[in-house]
């Protein structure tokens, strides 16, 4: 594991945690120096932070991406804005974190993202006829563009990362929302339902699909 992290006390704790739940730990403490170990170090994952010196975490994520470099990352980051967050995964992040964080859940995110291995990741998403560009940040059914807003857009990506596959509530919960309280299921439900009549009522279709008692299936087909 690379753990990308400027504030040195952070870093050597995320190190301890992270080597107490089994993990071998690298530290980078700026930017520069974390580029240069992910493209060299062949690690299994990293852990970046977003603001750091010399090269920021958005940075080291668009570079490695742009240079076919599929190693898993995990940001961990004080910003939690949802633009943030949005653009920490558009850049091609695969999952975020916000601190303060516990060192259980950092450490089961990147045991997921370690069975998920580096993964491609297309430039375009599709469905059918229903496209996604997490680049450029839009959406479009046929040659119809679609407005979402960023956390719509969030879930939606989401499920498109996994077509046909049932997600349930509580993992778009916890990974578009970052949260972990099940009193916000509603807003699961809410969001799927603005997502809906944005992608698929106007055109007639069914790509957002309830599956009940479970989560939420996008048709690979695009309904
Ligand atoms: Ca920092």
């Amino acid at each position: 594991m690379l753990v990308v992290e400027d504030e040195r006390r952070l870093a050597a704790a995320v190190r301890r945690g992270l080597v107490a739940e089994g993990f071998a730990v690298d530290l980078a403490h700026n930017g520069e120096d974390g580029l240069h170990a992910a493209r060299e170090g062949g690690y299994d994952a990293v852990v970046l932070d977003l603001m750091l010196p010399k090269i920021s975490g958005y940075r080291i994520c668009q570079q490695l991406r742009s240079e076919e470099n599929w190693v898993p990352i995990l940001i961990l980051s004080a910003k939690d804005g949802e633009y943030d967050q949005a653009d920490g995964l558009d850049l091609g992040a695969d999952d975020y974190l916000t601190k303060p964080f516990s060192y259980v859940v950092l450490a089961a995110r990147l045991r997921a993202l370690l069975r998920r291995g580096a993964v491609p990741r297309p430039a375009q998403l599709r469905a059918g006829d229903l496209v996604l560009d997490p680049a450029s940040r839009r959406v479009r059914r046929g040659e119809t563009d679609i407005d979402l807003t960023a956390r719509e857009f969030a879930l939606l990506e989401y499920l498109m990362r996994r077509p046909g596959q049932v997600v349930a509530k509580t993992e778009l919960l916890e990974h578009v929302w970052d949260s972990y309280d099940s009193l916000d299921l509603n807003v699961v439900e809410v969001y799927a339902g603005y997502v809906r009549r944005k992608i698929d009522a106007p055109f007639g279709r069914g790509a957002l699909q309830t599956v009940r008692g479970a989560g939420y299936r996008l048709a690979a087909n695009g309904g």
